[in-house]
């Protein structure tokens, strides 16, 4: 790193903390960057600034937001819950246009051999919001192992507190993420949800 004088070598280090940008990538980035007019570097740096300013989590679903409650928890259909991973999960069921209900956000799965346990996930937030109105809670955690032992473990809890739980269906290859799924098969596994 002492082959660049230090402020191109401090943006390489910080661009190679992004997934999946080596030192070459974040070199290029970087000379890219310092061949910026002014005002679009600024742009870029202050975008950088907004999300950490402006974005938080919801506090009843988890998604990313700008207001407490979203938009999603407060004008959606409370009565179904579908329960994913992480917000990115929300964004490729979103673009279906086909769900009208409300999400919860897990922030992860069970993953022993990570050493995520259940209390290191959302579900106690969910547990609490079943109650008056919420009639169905859909999981749609990825169609792998964790994912699976995920629904298994939260239906288990749910089924007691009198609440239809449904898995989405297999539409999704095994062992896949619902990010990668296509939307006719994913739009399909939701539509064909079987009841656990
Ligand atoms: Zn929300």
């Amino acid at each position: 790193m002492e082959v660049f004088i230090e402020p191109i070598g401090r943006l390489i280090n910080e661009l190679s903390k992004l997934p999946g940008v080596g030192k070459k990538t974040a070199q290029r980035y970087a000379y890219r960057i310092i061949a910026m007019p002014e005002g679009e570097a600024r742009a870029f740096a202050e975008a950088v600034l907004d999300v950490k300013r402006r974005v938080h989590f919801c506090k009843i679903c988890g998604n990313f937001t700008e207001e407490d409650p979203c938009a999603i928890c407060k004008t959606r259909d409370a009565s179904t819950i579908c329960v994913v991973k992480e917000p990115k999960d929300v964004i490729a069921l979103e673009k279906l246009h086909e769900y009208r209900g409300v999400y919860h956000v897990l922030h992860g799965v069970i993953d022993p051999m990570n050493g995520v346990g259940p209390n290191d996930i959302r579900i106690k937030e969910l547990l609490a919001r079943i109650g008056d109105g919420v009639k169905e809670v859909i999981m749609a955690t990825n169609p792998d192992v964790e994912g699976e032992a995920t629904a298994m473990y939260i239906a288990k809890l749910l089924k007691p507190m009198g609440v239809k739980v449904t898995r989405i269906a297999h539409g999704v290859p095994i062992g896949s993420e619902l990010e990668y799924a296509d939307e006719v098969t994913l739009a399909r596994a939701l539509i064909e949800r079987k009841e656990l």
